[in-house]
C-alpha cells in the first residue's frame, strides 16, 4: 500500500492546516497525522472505518466529514464543518484532575469560538 499525504488548509488563514495518510500494518489499521494543532500522531482505526477512509483519500472535501470520529479529529471543527490550522486554534491543554502531570486532553476553541476536543 502506497502512503499518500493528504493536505488540509486552514479555513480562515490558508495556512497548513495537518497532513494525513492511511497505513496498513498486517492486521493494523491506522491514520497518521502530522503539523496538525496537536502536532504528530497516529491512530488506531477500525477495519471498516479504515477502508471507508481510505477509499475516499482522493476526495479530502469527502474525506473531512469522515474525520470526525473522535480519533481523526485533530484539526477540524465540528460545527463549522472546516478545518483550522495550530495559529487558529486557541488549544488548552487539560491535565487530570487527581494527577496534576497526568495529561488528560487538548481542547481547542476555533476562530467561532466553539470549543471541541482535538485529543486525548
Ligand atoms: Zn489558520
Ligand atoms: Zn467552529
Amino acid at each position: 500500500m502506497q502512503q499518500k499525504w493528504i493536505d488540509y488548509h486552514c479555513a480562515r488563514c490558508g495556512e497548513k492546516s495537518a497532513s494525513i495518510s492511511f497505513e496498513q500494518v498486517g492486521e493494523t489499521y491506522g491514520m497518521s497525522h502530522r503539523d496538525s494543532p496537536v502536532g504528530d500522531g497516529w491512530e488506531a482505526l477500525s477495519k471498516e472505518n479504515f477502508e471507508k477512509m481510505y477509499a475516499m483519500r482522493d476526495d479530502p472535501e469527502a474525506l473531512i466529514r469522515q474525520l470526525k470520529t473522535p480519533q481523526g479529529n485533530k484539526f477540524f471543527c465540528d460545527h463549522c464543518q472546516l478545518p483550522y490550522c495550530k495559529k487558529c486554534w486557541r488549544i488548552q491543554v487539560i491535565y487530570a484532575d487527581d494527577h496534576p502531570c497526568w495529561y488528560e486532553k487538548q481542547l481547542g476553541t476555533c476562530p467561532q469560538g466553539h470549543t471541541v476536543k482535538l485529543d486525548d
